[in-house]
């Protein structure tokens, strides 16, 4: 049988004044990482946001791990990790600090995998929030996100903002912690079709606010290989994302 799916979304609703999300139904499994790819304001965030909880409400349905977020016992959030932007923390506090708040608040947080992270990512412990630049914002809130080690992590942007470099060695962290993990599942928005295939089994595509089309991965890299990625995408999508 198959296992319970991480993310189970039917019929999801979002309203706001001119914007309606959906509604919009999709499944994720274990073990998959996922793009979800659109043009600017087709409800990407909007969509991120519902799943994981951050919206006042929603209509339908998003199961996470077989529950939904707001009748789920509070432990239930440990679940899913988001990182947006930035890390929602205080500018005085130091990053060792804010880190060092996360792991008393969540029952599963990883210090050694938090401080593998830091390293990895090259931050400083020891700089102040407020200091830092966006890029390493960026990789701050991932690191917020990931060292509980959510079933399901989502990631909105994640390597906006970064360097080439940075963005390069940025993905292969994120290979190296999903790809063939049996347990955890990754859900990510992305401009940038190298990231997204470089990373995805397969991509959720959206346009106004409806679910489109899916492209697997491999489509995926066999349009890249043959100079055609944007070409793709522009196709289901009707507007061609900025790469
Ligand atoms: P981008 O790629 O530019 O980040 P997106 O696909 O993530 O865009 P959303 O941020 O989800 O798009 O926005 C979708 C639409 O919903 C936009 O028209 C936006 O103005 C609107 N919207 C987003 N948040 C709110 C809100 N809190 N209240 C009202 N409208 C909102």
């Amino acid at each position: 049988m198959d296992p319970t799916p991480i993310l189970d979304v039917q019929n999801l609703q979002v309203r706001y004044p001119r914007f309606t999300l959906g509604p919009v139904s999709c499944v994720i499994r274990p073990g998959e990482m996922v793009a979800l790819l659109g043009a600017n304001a087709a409800g990407k965030t909007t969509f991120l946001r519902a799943i994981t909880g951050r919206l006042p409400k929603h209509e339908g349905r998003a199961l996470i791990a077989g529950r939904e977020l707001r009748t789920a016992p509070p432990a239930w959030r440990s679940k899913v990790g988001f990182a947006g932007e930035s890390p929602l923390a205080d500018p005085v506090l130091r990053v060792r600090e804010w880190l060092d708040f996360l792991a008393d608040i969540h029952p599963g947080w990883r210090r050694d995998d938090a401080a593998d992270l830091l390293v990895r990512l090259g931050l400083d412990a020891a700089a102040k929030i407020g200091t830092l630049s966006r890029g390493t914002l960026v990789k701050l809130a991932f690191i917020c996100a990931e060292a509980y080690r959510p079933a399901l992590l989502v990631l909105d942007e994640p390597t906006n903002g970064l360097d080439p470099v940075v963005r390069q060695d940025f993905v292969m962290v994120l290979r190296e912690r999903f790809a063939g993990t049996a347990d955890r599942a990754l859900l990510f928005s992305s401009h940038l079709l190298e990231d997204v295939e470089a990373l995805c089994d397969r991509a959720l595509l959206i346009r106004d606010g409806q679910l489109v089309g899916e492209v697997g991965g491999d489509q995926l890299r066999e349009a890249r290989a043959a100079g055609r990625l944007t070409a793709l995408v522009a196709d289901v999508l009707g507007a061609p994302p900025s790469r």
